[in-house]
């Protein structure tokens, strides 16, 4: 990609790091050189770049550590309004990961490409700066859009005990063993490997990988260990998929007598290294343990409520466990999320002053920031690299505006998203993607997740 230049950008409201935490400054300039927010000043610095719009809110880059651009686009659609389920609780064994690894299969390279390319455009027109992607190992491409788009990338490629495990007509998951694969998870751990000596630190450490076991329930206690003492080895994030459903508390409680946390506990991982998405089925005593733990939890609320089912971010943060917002992939709408996790917290606890809007963009700021060991993300100071989301207050729908957080989580929306930059680079501007052909993009992306739809099983799943 071309290198960065310099840059400034005017905010009527900068959400800024004056030394004691974030605080909303007016009428100031964020200049950036190179990959690094340089000076944040009153007067108008000279630049390559200038942008003077009114009315715009500059926040540090927001951070997406839980997506699924791959698995999620198949089921859009499709398992809303109670679609695809045949009365299983969760769509992830029945779905989600069969017909990703059809779809796998039956796409070209290009296509899988383009799956990636679709997913990392709405990304970035919804605000995120970083994402944070579990996928199947087969999808390289979720790397090579990643590098040439421009986003701050995580790949997390997932290792499995049970890659094939399948829901019954019982709604039961079955953890099979396939014929001719050990169930130690070694095959996958050295494509991570692999993948992790081809993709990581790519473009000055804009890409990188996560470990990335995929639950409890698919991976055994032998492969836990490997990937925690591969990851730690290569100060890598480690994150899984925990509690995400009763049953899979169920299986755990079968198998060890214990719970999914006290599982992870038991092996070592629950540690703040680990990112820990949904826990929507964790006992009050297992999130008091992530709390003592340090341990994160990553908070998708609304793939949970298209379900009917609550994933509480207050819940979790009052629990005193670090908290932060994820897309799980449903919309890839970080600004959507954010407002649902706030909606959710207070209809739960019948409470209008959890969850608020500072709190908020802090479980996309810089607590996120913080569960991957990155201080220079998710803030805006001088020397912090230079990743920024500018939102567009201008609106009417956000007039007349009295606070800008409260507008931000409250009344915003995807669409207000004006610009977005990463390592100093302007990937969105004006509220287009720089470089990129959006049409192309959505038509190409769509066009191959509909050879998927169009499988007799896909529509098995989804139709009967
Ligand atoms: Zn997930």
């Amino acid at each position: 990609m071309k290198a960065p230049t310099s840059t400034a950008i005017f905010g009527t409201w900068v959400l800024a790091d004056a030394g004691g935490g974030p605080e909303v400054l007016r009428d100031r300039w964020v200049l950036v050189e190179g990959r690094r927010i340089a000076a944040i000043t009153v007067d108008r610095p000279s630049a390559e770049t200038i942008l003077d719009a009114p009315g715009r809110f500059v926040l540090p880059g927001l951070l997406d550590l839980h997506n699924h651009g791959f698995s999620e686009a198949v089921a859009r659609t499709h398992t809303e309004d109670g679609g695809g389920r045949h009365k299983v609780e969760s769509i992830v064994y029945t779905v989600l990961l069969p017909l990703t690894r059809r779809g796998i299969d039956l796409l070209t390279h290009e296509e899988r490409l383009a799956v990636a390319r679709l997913s990392i455009l709405q990304l970035l027109k919804g605000g995120a700066a970083t994402v944070m992607e579990p996928f199947r190992n087969g999808i390289p491409e979720m790397f090579e859009a990643a590098e040439e788009m421009g986003i701050r990338f995580y790949g997390a490629p997932y290792l499995f005990s049970t890659a094939n495990a399948k829901a019954g007509a019982d709604g039961r998951v079955a953890y099979a063993a396939e014929a001719g694969r050990s169930d130690d998870g070694s095959a996958d751990l050295a494509a991570w490997n692999s993948l992790h000596e081809k993709w990581n630190g790519r473009d000055e450490g804009r890409i990188r990988l996560a470990m990335s076991p995929h639950a409890t329930d698919t991976c055994g206690p032998e492969l836990l260990r490997a990937c925690a003492a591969r990851a730690r080895e290569l100060h890598a994030p480690i994150t899984i998929h925990l509690a995400q459903s009763a049953g899979e508390v169920e299986t755990i409680r079968s198998r060890y007598n214990k719970t999914p946390a006290e599982y992870l506990d038991s092996l070592g991982l629950l540690a703040p290294d680990l990112l820990a998405a949904h826990c929507i089925a964790s006992s009050d005593s297992d999130l008091a343990l992530m709390a003592a733990r340090g341990t994160t939890v990553l908070n998708c609320p609304r793939v949970f409520a298209r379900t009917g089912k609550r994933a509480v971010f207050s819940r979790f943060a009052g629990a005193g466990v670090r908290t932060a917002i994820g897309t799980d992939g449903y919309n890839l709408d970080l600004l959507g999320e954010m407002n649902a996790a706030a909606m959710i917290s207070k209809v739960v606890e019948e409470r209008g002053d959890v969850a608020n809007a500072p709190e908020i963009i802090d479980a996309v700021t810089r607590t996120p920031a913080a569960a991957i060991a990155r201080p220079d993300l998710g803030t805006i100071r001088p020397g912090a690299t230079a990743d920024l989301t500018v939102v567009d207050l201008t609106h009417p729908h956000l007039q007349p505006l009295h606070d800008p957080r409260r507008a931000l989580v409250w009344l915003a929306n995807r669409a207000d998203i004006d610009a977005v930059m990463v390592d100093g680079r302007l990937l969105l501007a004006g509220g287009r993607a720089a470089n990129i052909d959006e049409n192309a993009v959505t038509t190409a992306g769509t066009a191959a997740i509909r050879r998927i739809w169009d499988l007799p099983e896909a529509q098995a799943a989804f139709n009967s």
